[in-house]
């Protein structure tokens, strides 16, 4: 029998309650993102109806479609942007979203903090490490990291924390314990780190932020 979306979340709050005892944490200092892209209105609903209050979209355009309205009716959502951002978007990402998790680059900096100005609206930002220094991925270098957080306090943009994607198909705890030792270094308090596969290890490791797609909805077609 497939699982209600009560019973999927209850086994991620089980989940981080577990890991949060195992790295000596308190669950309140976690925060579950549902990541709801891709998956239509029709199925984030149940979500919402079993007490879930704070979503993840990795797309503007396609959270524009789905949240309006949702957002009208449960005005107590949080709607996190976790995908990379084109400076483009930032006045639409700033009018919808109450944080950002992939500020990844200086003109990205000039971008946001240009539309929080205009909109009047300060949205805390995740910077996102490249922590694997992987060719194909966003997110800043390490070694780039004090600079861009430099750049971001100047342009009055709220630091939420960092955040990173680490490699696929190899163990994650390394690289979350890197992030979490970077942020130490750099004062910043937040880390959004571990996906269904390995949100467990995340918390375990710091994280006060998990991104969980697949364990709460389903595979995505
Ligand atoms: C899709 C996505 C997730 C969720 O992934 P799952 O494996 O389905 O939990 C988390 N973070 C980012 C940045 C994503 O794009």
């Amino acid at each position: 029998m497939e699982n209600t979306p009560n019973q999927l979340l209850e086994n991620a709050h089980a989940e981080i309650a577990r890991a949060c005892k195992a790295g000596r944490r308190s669950p309140d200092q976690v925060t579950l993102i549902a990541v709801s892209k891709t998956h239509p209105v029709e199925r984030i609903t149940p979500l919402i109806d079993a007490g879930q209050r704070v979503f993840g979209e990795n797309r503007v355009q396609e959270a524009q479609g789905k949240w309006p309205a949702l957002l009208e009716q449960y005005p107590d959502i949080a709607l996190h942007a976790i995908g990379q951002l084109q400076s483009n978007k930032a006045d639409e990402a700033v009018a919808l979203f109450d944080c950002i998790h992939a500020l990844d680059r200086s003109s990205l900096v000039k971008a946001l903090g240009k539309a929080m100005d205009k909109a009047g609206k300060q949205v805390p930002c995740f910077i996102q490490v490249n922590i694997g220094a992987e060719e194909q991925k966003g997110g800043c270098m390490p070694a780039d990291l004090p600079a861009l957080i430099t750049g971001a306090r100047d342009a009055d943009i709220p630091i939420a924390g960092l955040m990173c994607l680490p490699p696929a198909s190899i163990e994650p705890a390394p690289f979350f314990a890197h992030l979490a030792k970077l942020a130490d270094d750099n004062g910043v308090t937040g880390l959004s780190m571990g996906m269904s596969g390995d949100y467990p290890v995340a918390v375990q490791l710091g994280a006060t932020h998990v991104r969980v797609g697949t364990a709460l909805f389903g595979m995505r077609s």
